[in-house]
């Protein structure tokens, strides 16, 4: 690695790289070491069609001004600009209508009909304390809730949403449909705990920060992030894949932004067998194949409203919508796939030539899929938007098993880096109260593996970091306020 180095950080994902600044920020030595040619793991963009810049993988970023961490960083300091659409997230329905959640909550209920009033009580008791329900699920699940009544709030709706209740709320197709899109995200059948606790916090952020993109697309962050730790005195190496702990011999904390496999493989013989026994035991959940379009111009919605919206739901009816999700769930292609949209011209006009559009989405496909789904998308497409298809200039498609070339943590295309069952989500990615530490003295884990989860929001990357100073280096500082220094 050469030089003196205090910290390497395997890895410069949003969470490697949240982990690095703060250490920086420590005062201490970091280097961090990526294996692609660019920084930014899953927070990367690039020009895949000449003139037409795309998000390799995540886009929108509600989690990016939400969380503690970017909340305390401060993105707009940086130089960041994020522009946030009038509507958070659009799901068109079957007869050219669509739900929309619109950023403003009442606006919303105004247009949901006979369930604006439900959503509201849905909603409103959350969006009041956002905070705290950010708090609850971004924390490292180890402790009290900061607040207790956004987290008790929060629970009771989950236990709702997530079983035999969920169908009591409302009455008509178009609110049922759209929160079941956002359970959804998690690419598991929606009537679950995990995707309704994701649907209730997502959603909640909807109506709250909204759901941002960054002007010029996610790698933004990433830079914005790594000019920070070199202003720090970091260092960031690319292009090379660490092969192995005993390279890192040199540094006294080594922070793995990996997959829990990747753990293993560097660590060799050297991890006790009972916890390498639990780390082979983690399980990564169903996947996704990405297409990116280049557009001759903007798609044209049926629905009145969908082009406002920066992210839309594809897949038609809450029935539609489980339907395609357990056949995810049985291993299987599902023959109308739940395809995710995010259209950056919503807010964002240079990411194309004048008059020209992108739109990158991904379908939900089973864990490992070589499939390449691109016709079933466009036909899920054109069901929304007639007349798509011609518009396509070009398409660039990663199927799920070629997703591992974004990063080497997206095991079989699974996007969460593990799959989020109740049991994953705490014990994430072994049941210990450290979930960070391995047992190999000074070798900690901060990846999207490890407590909160999947998402662009830093927070493994801050629970691990926090960690590290306090036991590796005796510093106490908290890491939010080194954040929020100049
Ligand atoms: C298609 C897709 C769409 C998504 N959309 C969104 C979205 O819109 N919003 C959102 O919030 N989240 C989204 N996500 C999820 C989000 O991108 C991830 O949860 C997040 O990037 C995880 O961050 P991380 O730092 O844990 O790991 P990653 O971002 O995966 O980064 C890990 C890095 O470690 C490197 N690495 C691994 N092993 C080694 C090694 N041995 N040596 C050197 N380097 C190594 C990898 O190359 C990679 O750069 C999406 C993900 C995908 C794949």
């Amino acid at each position: 690695m050469g030089g003196v180095t205090d910290v390497v950080v395997v890895g410069s994902g949003p969470n490697g790289l949240a982990a690095a600044v703060i250490l920086a920020r420590a005062g201490l030595a970091v280097t961090v070491v990526e294996a692609a040619p660019t920084v930014g793991g899953g927070a990367r963009s690039a020009e895949l069609v000449p003139g037409f810049r795309f998000d390799l993988c995540s886009a929108v970023h509600p989690m990016g001004v939400a969380s503690p961490f970017f909340r305390a960083f401060d993105l707009a300091r940086h130089g960041v600009e994020m522009l946030t659409p009038e509507v958070s997230y659009a799901h068109p329905l079957p007869g050219g209508r669509a739900g929309l959640a619109w950023r403003d909550l009442d606006r919303t209920v105004d247009g949901l009909g006979v369930d604006g009033r439900a959503w509201r009580r849905l909603f409103a008791p959350l969006v009041r304390r956002w905070e705290g329900v950010v708090a609850t699920a971004m924390s490292d699940l180890r402790g009290p809730p900061a607040d207790p009544v956004a987290a008790l709030r929060l629970a009771l709706r989950v236990v709702e949403q997530g079983g035999p209740t969920w169908g009591l709320r409302f009455r008509g197709p178009v609110a049922p449909a759209l929160v079941t899109g956002v359970a959804a995200h998690t690419i598991a059948p929606p009537r679950r705990l995990v995707p309704a606790g994701a649907a209730l916090l997502l959603a909640t952020l909807g109506h709250a920060g909204g759901w941002p993109l960054p002007r010029g697309g996610t790698q933004v962050i990433a830079n914005a992030l790594v000019e920070d730790l070199r202003r720090h005195g970091g260092r960031v190496v690319t292009g090379q894949r660490v092969d192995s702990l005993a390279e890192l011999s040199q540094a006294r904390a080594v922070l793995l932004d990996t997959s829990p496999a990747e753990l293993l493989r560097l660590a060799g013989d050297s991890l006790p067998q009972h916890y390498a026994r639990w780390v082979r035991r983690f399980r990564y959940g169903n996947a996704a194949c990405k297409v990116d379009f280049a557009l001759a111009g903007r798609v044209p919605w049926s629905a009145p409203g969908c082009e406002l919206a920066g992210t839309l739901h594809l897949v038609g009816t809450r029935a539609e919508a489980v339907a395609a999700e357990d056949e995810v769930a049985r291993g299987r292609h599902a023959e109308r796939p739940y395809v995710l949209a995010v259209q950056p011209e919503a807010v964002d006009t240079n990411r194309a030539p004048e008059g020209r559009a992108t739109l990158s989405v991904y379908a939900h496909v089973p864990h490992g899929s070589t499939v390449d789904v691109t016709p079933a998308v466009i036909a899920q497409i054109e069901r929304f938007a007639p007349g798509f298809r011609d518009l396509v200039l070009d398409h660039h498609t990663v199927t799920a098993a070629n997703l591992r070339a974004h990063s080497a943590n997206y095991v079989g295309g699974d996007i969460a880096a593990g799959a989020v069952t109740p049991w994953q989500m705490v014990f994430r990615p072994v049941p210990r109260w450290d979930p960070y530490a391995t047992p190999l003295p000074g070798v900690y884990l901060c990846s999207a593996s490890t407590p909160p989860g999947p998402g662009v929001h830093g927070m493994a990357g801050l629970h691990a970091a926090r960690r590290v100073l306090r036991h590796r280096f005796r510093i106490t500082t908290d890491p939010l306020e080194l954040l929020r220094r100049e």
